[in-house]
């Protein structure tokens, strides 16, 4: 964070994302985490469902550890809304730095990413299917190429933190 903190929470305060982008934003990735389910169901019902219950984990983690330290909490700037859901049940925090809170608790979204793409790889390798395949393809290009372009063009391109961001330096490969 820098010293224009208070200016840019004054900018954010004022913002209103339009739900259509708020849609935007959140349609991909329900369809990311169905698809991920399918994928995983292939493989062990069991696993589905505790990829379901580790989706629901991940994003309520991500209300509380993340979005309470956020410029967009409790505003309507969120690019998916996150900012409006996190402070019915959390409250806002400000003891530590949003980059250093963003860059420990990220790793929380990465298995709904790679655990099913693990799956998909294993099921390729052991049971290909036309089906497979299209889940697949499904999965790659929605999570891997959709949502990171969604974000980058739309959700986050005119975002008032979007410097400061530990999420943009990632995608730019120098978050220190
Ligand atoms: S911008 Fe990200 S961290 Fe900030 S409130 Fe929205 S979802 Fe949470």
């Amino acid at each position: 964070m820098t010293g224009n903190e208070p200016s840019m929470a004054a900018a954010c305060s004022k913002k209103k994302i339009p739900l259509s982008l708020v849609l935007l934003d959140n349609i991909p990735t329900l369809l990311l985490f169905i698809l991920g389910f399918l994928i995983i169901y292939r493989v062990s019902a069991a696993g589905a469902v505790l990829f379901g219950g580790y989706i629901i984990f991940s994003v309520v983690w991500f209300w509380a550890r993340i979005c309470p330290y956020c410029h967009h909490y409790n505003t309507l700037a969120c690019p998916c809304g996150y900012g409006a859901i996190s402070p019915k049940l959390f409250r806002k925090k400000s003891d530590k730095s949003f980059k250093k809170v963003f860059r420990r608790n990220i790793v929380v979204v990465f298995p709904n990413w790679f655990i099913p793409l693990a799956a998909a790889l294993y099921l390729i390798l052991t049971g290909y299917t036309s089906l497979v395949l299209a889940l697949t393809v499904s999965f790659v290009l929605i999570g891997f190429v959709i949502i990171p372009l969604i974000s980058k063009l739309v959700g986050c391109k005119n975002c008032e933190i979007r410097e400061d961001c530990p999420w943009m330096n990632m995608k730019a490969g120098n978050v220190n």
